[in-house]
């Protein structure tokens, strides 16, 4: 018997045991291709030679010492690289384990900064309906998937949630694309008039929308109006590139693609690239000081932020993102998949949409394409397309949740920025067989 304790308590997993390049092994030798990198993870591919190195020279040189006594040289340089990399003056780095602690330190971080600066009646937030944030009290709270809230409901961050911008469901027949953007960033100040702009902390939303749609981009126009709408009203734009981030869209930062600029930016996967746990909240300068000149605390920490074999890890990622030119490979390798994508399976029946940018792509499952009808929420066919693939040795990653959190199914493919052709057309191939044998 495994005393592990698996999320899914009746699941019977395969041991992994190998992973080289873009591909997976198990312990009966079958291989898989990574073609959702985990979770939009593993940007490198498995076994990089260069990341394992410097991990065992960090682990022979030190591997641990308590943040409140020290500071490392991985850690402060890593801090510097983010820093140089990031989009507008995001200069404070706080480095964590993982996604939802750095969702969980922005959220504090946020709403410490207003206590500091005098407007503690700022207590709530705003997200969207279509959205995940992590798993931990905080996080799930502004998170927007309510089967995920309600059994712990009544959550103590308070968070009220808007629509995303979601072109392929969103746009009404006869509206362009940058109206439809408009309209629905629009949403935001009508609930900041509703709440009390005065009484909000900020506003939660992924630049690319992940687990929840499945790589949904908003269009042109909305993020700036998102910027102007929380510049209006002092209320914080707090962004989670947790899952977009690290390059995944083709932009280190994915709102570099938008042109806007972020109070606070959470970022994770892809910084560890799977070699380490690790994230990072990084906010302003005019955020950071108001606590250094008020009480001169942040009120939070975890044994393990900085952890310095992680951050020796994130170093290498770094470099290789971008000295190596890998993001500029991830844009291109995504557009080549895209467009395969789209040639195979662009009239396919019951897939209604291909979007994305870079290598982190969704398509959308449909009962009816001209309709856009989802399938039945207890066919559950996510599950089905998941496991037949894993099957024929395609690990993707199907969800379901597109429109309330419940109905509607997706497929997420994010696979590493080491992507060759071949891998794409083998991703393509083990894809059609999938579809053919789950939907016939
Ligand atoms: N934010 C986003 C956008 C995510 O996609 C995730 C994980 N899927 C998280 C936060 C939470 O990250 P973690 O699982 O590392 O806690």
């Amino acid at each position: 018997m495994s005393h592990v304790f698996p999320r899914h308590t009746k699941s019977d997993l395969p041991f992994a045991v190998k992973g080289q390049g873009a591909y997976l092994y198990d312990h009966k030798g079958k291989q898989y291709l990574d073609a959702s990198g985990g979770a939009a993870v593993s940007c490198l591919g498995h076994g990089d030679a260069d990341v394992i190195a410097a991990i065992k020279a960090q682990a022979d040189a030190l591997a641990y010492a308590h943040t409140s006594f020290f500071t490392s040289h991985p850690a402060e340089e890593l801090a510097d690289k983010l820093v140089a990399a990031a989009p507008g003056d995001l200069d404070r780095v706080y480095l964590v384990s993982g996604g939802s602690e750095a969702v969980e330190a922005a959220l504090k971080l946020a709403r410490q900064y207003f206590i500091e600066i005098d407007q503690p009646e700022r207590h709530r937030f705003v997200a969207r309906r279509q959205s995940y944030h992590g798993n931990t009290l905080g996080a799930l709270a502004t998170g927007g998937n309510a089967w995920r809230r309600e059994p712990f409901a009544p959550l103590m961050v308070q968070t009220s949630h808007i629509a995303p911008c979601y072109e392929y469901r969103g746009l009404v027949s006869g509206e362009t694309q940058y109206d439809y953007g408009q309209r629905v960033a629009n949403e935001l100040e009508e609930e900041l008039l509703r709440l009390g702009p005065e009484t909000v902390i900020g506003f939660v939303v992924e630049p690319v929308v992940g687990a929840t749609l499945g790589a949904v981009p908003a269009v042109n126009g909305y993020f700036k109006r998102i910027r102007e709408i929380c510049d209006r009203y002092g209320v914080l734009l707090i962004l989670d590139e947790v899952m977009c981030g690290m390059g995944r869209t083709g932009t280190l930062f994915a709102h570099a693609f938008d042109g806007i600029t972020a109070d606070i930016v959470t970022i994770a996967k892809g910084l560890g690239a799977g070699y380490q746990p690790i994230g990072a909240m990084m906010c302003t300068s005019r955020i950071y000081d108001a606590i250094a000149d008020g009480s001169g605390f942040f009120q939070h920490g975890h044994t393990y932020v900085g952890h310095p074999m992680a951050c020796a890890a994130a170093n290498v990622v770094m470099d290789k993102l971008i000295k190596c030119d890998l993001v500029q490979r991830c844009s291109t390798m995504g557009t080549s998949l895209q467009d395969a994508l789209v040639q195979t399976f662009g009239q396919h029946s019951n897939i209604g949409d291909i979007r994305g940018r870079g290598l982190f792509i969704g398509l959308e499952l449909v009962a009816d394409r001209e309709t856009k009808q989802p399938f039945a929420p207890d066919l559950a066919i996510h599950k089905l397309i998941k496991r037949q693939a894993f099957e024929n040795g395609l690990a993707c990653y199907p969800m379901g949740g597109t429109l309330d959190g419940k109905i509607g199914d997706h497929i997420l493919l994010a696979p590493p920025f080491i992507l060759e052709p071949e891998h794409i057309d083998e991703i393509v191939e083990k894809l059609s067989q999938t579809l053919k044998q789950v939907l016939g």
